[in-house]
């Protein structure tokens, strides 16, 4: 089974009925799968499109898939424009890889920090999720300021954004890095961290420049 190969044809699908478009000469003009008749006979055999003459049409289930796919795409789209600036023109080589390993639980994940975006940077919608339908209480923040984490809760941090370089220095001296694991132990009367054997105390200021996610 060629997944990817599938999952693309599914997209495009979806995206050339947006356009109005359902025929055979349709997607075989906008696909740059190398067998894409292959890939459409599996679709068919597995009871994800139906074709009658010229036109395709997905099914139930295979539309169902198709619609997952697009929302991650357009969900990666939007995270990569609105966190790293990338332009639109740029975006689609990119966001193509995430569609296909954004697990359903991290999807809802970057939905609820994107704060549910109805359409990617190019303007076209993006498929509700059900973070979107009610929002959704149980669904984990991406990334959280370390002032906030649960006490005892181990975490990683992801990033750091220091008033100083002589303060960054002062917390990579205390192994307080992108990527290390640590524990807010106590908020009061000072902010205490453990990192590994070691318990520091610091201020809150330092530990809200500090952002987590759950290691
Ligand atoms: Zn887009
Ligand atoms: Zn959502």
């Amino acid at each position: 089974m060629t997944l990817y190969g599938q999952d693309e044809i599914l997209e495009l699908l979806w995206t050339l009925r947006e356009e109005g478009k359902n025929s055979r000469a349709d997607l075989l003009g906008g696909t740059q799968e190398e067998s894409p008749e292959a890939l459409l006979d599996e679709l068919r055999s597995t009871g994800q499109v139906e074709i009658s003459g010229e036109e395709i049409r997905m099914t139930r289930s295979g539309e169902d898939r198709a619609r997952g796919i697009i929302r991650r795409h357009r969900l990666a789209e939007v995270l990569l424009h609105n966190l790293f600036d990338i332009a639109p023109q740029q975006l689609d080589t990119n966001a193509c890889q995430f569609e296909h390993i954004l697990s359903e639980e991290v999807t809802e994940s970057v939905c609820t920090f994107l704060g549910h975006p109805p359409s990617c940077p190019h303007g076209n919608p993006i498929p509700r999720g059900e973070c979107c339908d009610r929002i959704r209480m149980d669904v984990r923040p991406l990334v959280t300021r370390l002032s906030d984490a649960s006490i005892g809760a181990q975490v990683r941090i992801v990033f750091i954004t220091p008033k100083s370089v002589k303060r960054l220095e002062k917390l990579s001296s205390m192994g307080i890095v992108p990527g290390s694991t640590v524990r807010l132990m106590q908020r009061n009367p000072s902010h205490v961290l453990q990192i590994g054997q070691t318990t520091v105390a610091v201020d809150k200021d330092i530990t809200d420049e500090i952002y987590v996610k759950q290691a």
